[in-house]
């Protein structure tokens, strides 16, 4: 009789807790060691999402890995832009997996890559989606939602990557493929919710992504950097990892630790290792640049270069990373203006009222948390 009516009560009990508890399945989030490159995998309840499939060199790792973890097929394929070190993999995996949904930014790049990219997909009778921000697909227990590109341009490649935040539950992911800091612009003005427990650093760690106001608007717990070891570029930046660091954001790395597996249950995330927290720039020699926002002046050099399918990414050299920054900029002066962001390089840029600017060295305007104007910097 006594057992009984504990049996019943614990029974009333867990009646009474399941519109508390979220129902969310299992989700698996694999950041693949790619070498200097990105691909992510994505599994749940027996869908699979690929976003981007690293450069040239990865590409027979990236279809065995899928492989080993039992893909058979993709749910959905998202080139998140059409430079070689995201896209060169996904022919591979176009060949080996039948792809259900292809997803990508709509621009036409011009490379070699880029076309048999698509001959390849249109062999397997695929159709380019070109999705909306906003727009939300169901994937596994979970589903994603596309952030950008506004606007896609070929003049832009990195800018147009398709960038999605993925949920499970509570948990969520933002994949930002090599966005800079112009596409964040866009997303953080636009009001979108960008707040994630893992975060993609942006364009492998490189100074011209991850804006201070990008990282205020995500507030993400863990930040998975994916470069290449002794990587050419210098990934990621030393005033990435520094703003990762002082926001006290657990990193997780491809280049020190290899493919980095995150396991979702829908409350709360666990990894198949430690963060390493490791805070290092690529390159050694790299000691910040905080004065004179480095990731503006790369972005800018290389607006109107052009790259061939043999580059990988070579669409943005982290020139940001030369000390000549640092020697020019550090005694410069800079003017503010009374209510905006951004320090010029004059008292009159744009709209401000230069009777109300105030002038002040480089340093003091960054410390102040000011970023390089687009306009004058
Ligand atoms: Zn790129
Ligand atoms: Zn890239």
């Amino acid at each position: 009789m006594k057992k009984k009516l504990r049996n019943g009560l614990l029974i009333f009990l867990f009646l009474l807790l399941i519109p508390q508890m979220v129902w969310a399945g299992d989700m698996q989030v694999h950041f693949l060691d790619v070498g200097q490159g990105l691909s992510i995998l994505v599994q749940s309840e027996g869908e699979n999402l690929l976003y981007d499939g690293g450069g040239r060199d990865a590409s027979s790792y990236v279809v065995s890995y899928l492989q080993n973890q039992g893909v058979q097929q993709l749910d959905y394929m998202i080139a998140s832009h059409y430079d070689a070190d995201h896209i060169s993999g996904l022919v591979g995996c176009l060949s080996s997996f039948p792809v259900e949904n292809l997803i990508g930014p709509d621009y036409v790049h011009d490379s070699q890559l880029y076309t048999s990219f698509m001959g390849k997909a249109k062999q397997m009778g695929l159709k380019m989606q070109h999705p909306s921000v906003g727009d939300v697909y169901p994937v596994g227990s979970g589903t994603f939602t596309v952030l950008s590109p506004q606007n896609a341009s070929d003049q832009d490649s990195n800018n147009s990557s398709v960038v999605i935040r993925l949920d499970n539950g509570e948990d969520s992911f933002l994949f930002t493929g090599d966005a800079e800091h112009d596409s964040e612009e866009q997303m953080v003005s636009a009001g979108l919710d960008l707040e994630c427990t893992v975060l993609q650093v942006g364009h492998h760690g490189s100074a011209s992504s991850t804006s201070w106001d990008l990282l205020q608007a995500a507030v993400p717990e863990y930040a998975v950097v994916s470069c290449g070891s002794g990587n050419s570029y210098g990934h990621p930046d030393a005033d990435t990892m520094e703003k990762l660091q002082s926001m006290g954001i657990q990193v997780l790395r491809t280049d020190k630790q290899g493919t980095v597996t995150a396991y979702s249950g829908g409350n709360g995330i666990t990894w198949d290792v430690s963060p390493c927290d490791d805070y290092t720039p690529g390159n050694p020699d790299d000691t910040g640049t905080m004065a004179g926002d480095a990731g503006v002046a790369a972005y800018t050099y290389t607006q109107g270069a052009t790259e061939n399918s043999q580059s990988t990414d070579a669409d943005t050299q982290d020139l940001g990373d030369g000390n000549s920054d640092q020697e020019t900029e550090a005694e410069q002066q800079v003017w503010i203006s009374a209510t905006g962001s951004k320090y010029h390089s004059r008292p009159d840029c744009g709209n401000m009222n230069p009777s109300k600017a105030v002038e002040m060295p480089v340093d003091q305007a960054v410390a102040q948390g000011y970023e390089a104007c687009k306009k004058c910097w």
